[in-house]
């Protein structure tokens, strides 16, 4: 039988009342996971950017943008896919109110205060493999700051019993880098890191 997104409707609606840091204050809305309640892999992010901020919704900035096109280049189909971020809630700097609002990074507290929501997507989804990108959303999957350069493309899971957990670059890591050689190597990087994680999803299928 199909799992129903109700489970994760449930948790939205908890979280818009969410008080466990202080990021809700600054905020325009939570901003929860969304995605097929099928999914064999989550993603996981930082946190929202602006644009999710705005609308509600993960990844559709252009972090997000990146993210799409390279599931798309790597033959993950979108829809068997859930996106949530590590730290719901968008955090930034603002020079005076009006001004643009910047991103900026979650700190330990935060990340941890907001764990809980992640594990709760994690058990109503059941996914075959968590993909965690950049260092935030490894930090909130594994408990520790990863090595994303040495630790891409190897399943970081501690226990045969819990989803197959991998690390990969972050959209924003590609779009910010001002290297443009080194941009395109880390999303050649990325899209490698999707396929790989898709045909194990698919062999563990047939
Ligand atoms: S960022 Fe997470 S922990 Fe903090 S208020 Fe929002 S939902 Fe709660």
């Amino acid at each position: 039988m199909a799992k129903s997104l109700g489970g994760i409707d449930k948790l939205k609606k908890a979280a818009e009342k969410c008080r466990d840091c202080d990021l809700y204050k600054y905020a325009t809305q939570v901003v929860f996971g969304e995605g097929s309640a099928k999914a064999s892999l989550i993603i996981v992010g930082e946190q929202p950017g602006n644009e999710e901020d705005l609308q509600g919704e993960p990844f559709v900035g252009p972090a997000g943008a990146m993210l799409k096109k390279c599931l798309e280049a790597a033959g993950v189909p979108l829809a068997e896919v859930y996106l949530t971020n590590a730290v719901k809630h968008f955090k930034f700097k603002q020079a005076a109110p009006g001004k643009r609002r910047i991103h900026d990074k979650p700190n330990a507290m935060q990340i941890n205060a907001c764990h809980h929501w992640l594990e709760d997507e994690i058990s109503v989804i059941h996914p075959k493999v968590i993909l965690a990108l950049g260092v935030t959303a490894g930090k909130s999957v594994l408990g520790r700051n990863p090595k994303i350069s040495t630790e891409r493309g190897k399943d970081l899971a501690e226990s045969d019993d819990s989803p197959s957990i991998y690390v990969s670059w972050h959209p924003s890591a590609i779009l910010r880098n001002p290297d443009r050689e080194r941009a395109d190597q880390l999303r050649h990087e990325l899209i490698k890191d999707l396929k790989m994680i898709w045909k194990k999803i698919s062999a563990t299928e047939r």
